[in-house]
């Protein structure tokens, strides 16, 4: 952890800037000359859509926003980046063709993601974040360093270029990854979690979707590797990349996975109405058998949770567990 400024370490990709160096695009974009493979030209109305889409995972249906103005379009060597301003979402940041935040409902997935192992583990103090680079989660970690629980937040993240344009781009949520408790680290997360000696309290995978850079997250070494990168009795959490509505089956999968490594597993859901089907799942999972994910240990005061929180409180945390029936009997059932 530095202390007295942001401690960015870089292996894999130049420096990561200061937020003074302004991205803008070389010339504005032109929407009507761009071309992009999720952007489609609706004549009627002329007016200009992003559509996300997925073959494998929600065929025959697609999530569109319409776009006011493309702000920012680049390839990184990891991926395609695409970063414009709709109509009724604020600025939105794509990764891949897949919606990473919107400026409208970023913080419900920030806040579920982050409060949620803070307020189920007793004394969280160092918390590790992979991927996370529009900085949201780094955001709601930093309510607990204020509070004095956390100590320190590292995160590792591949893509120095998203973080830089989430400076520029979204500001409300990329505000505080030069606060002095947190330390950035350009690195592939999985290469991290391999070769890293430290323990931490929490680990949340703040990660894009299989499709790309975060394909390895999903697979049972991931796991192994979380684990062993856990203080005793730690929590580990992380975007499932699916949710009960578009591919009940896959999330089955994916937490008996986490079931062969770890003691206690639980899934919660967010609603999001910028993830296709208007949710997203979420994995939690410890080692320590009698811990009650579902049930905060420590709560704020009403007072406290308004004023610091927009999504999370303690009541939402423990009714995001709770399942619908037929998604409940699913996933709990062991025959399938
Ligand atoms: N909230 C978002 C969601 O669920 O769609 C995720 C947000 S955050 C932008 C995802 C970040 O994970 C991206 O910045 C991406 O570069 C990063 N990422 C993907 N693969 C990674 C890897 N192997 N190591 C570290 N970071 C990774």
């Amino acid at each position: 952890m530095s202390s007295t400024s942001t401690s960015i370490t870089s292996s894999t990709s130049t420096k990561f800037q200061s937020d003074s160096t302004s991205i803008k695009p070389k010339e504005p974009i032109n929407l009507s000359a761009f071309k992009h493979e999720t952007i489609v030209y609706h004549k009627q109305d002329n007016s200009y859509w992003f559509y996300e889409k997925s073959k494998d995972s929600f065929p025959g249906q697609a999530f569109g926003l319409e776009i006011l103005e493309i702000l920012y379009h680049t390839k990184t060597k990891f991926q395609d980046i695409l970063i414009f301003k709709s109509k009724n979402f604020g600025n939105v940041l794509i990764l891949n063709g897949i919606i990473q935040c919107t400026e409208k409902d970023e913080f419900a997935y920030q806040e579920l993601i982050t409060h949620v192992p803070i307020m189920s583990h007793p004394n969280p103090k160092k918390v590790l974040v992979i991927g996370g680079g529009d900085c949201g989660v780094i955001r709601e970690l930093i309510k607990h360093v204020e509070d004095k629980t956390v100590e320190s937040i590292t995160m590792v993240e591949i893509d120095d270029m998203v973080i830089k344009l989430s400076t520029q781009y979204l500001p409300e949520m990329a505000k505080y990854h030069n606060h002095p408790n947190v330390k950035l680290i350009i690195e592939d997360g999985f290469k991290f979690l391999k070769e890293t000696q430290s323990k931490f309290d929490i680990i949340i995978t703040d990660s894009s979707d299989p499709e790309g850079p975060a394909e390895e997250f999903f697979q049972i070494n991931y796991f192994k590797l979380l684990n062993n990168a856990l203080s005793k009795n730690g929590i580990v959490i992380m975007q499932s990349s699916e949710n009960i509505w578009l591919n009940l089956k896959y999330l089955k999968n994916l937490i008996k996975k986490s079931n062969l490594i770890f003691k206690n597993v639980n899934y919660l859901q967010c609603y999001m109405p910028s993830y296709t089907s208007g949710q997203l799942g979420l994995i939690i999972a410890t080692m320590d058998e009698n811990l009650n994910l579902s049930t905060p240990l420590r709560i704020f005061s009403k007072e406290k949770e308004s004023k610091i929180f927009k999504y999370y409180n303690h009541l939402i945390h423990q009714s995001s567990f709770i399942l619908p029936t037929w998604a409940k009997d699913y996933l709990e059932n062991n025959n399938d």
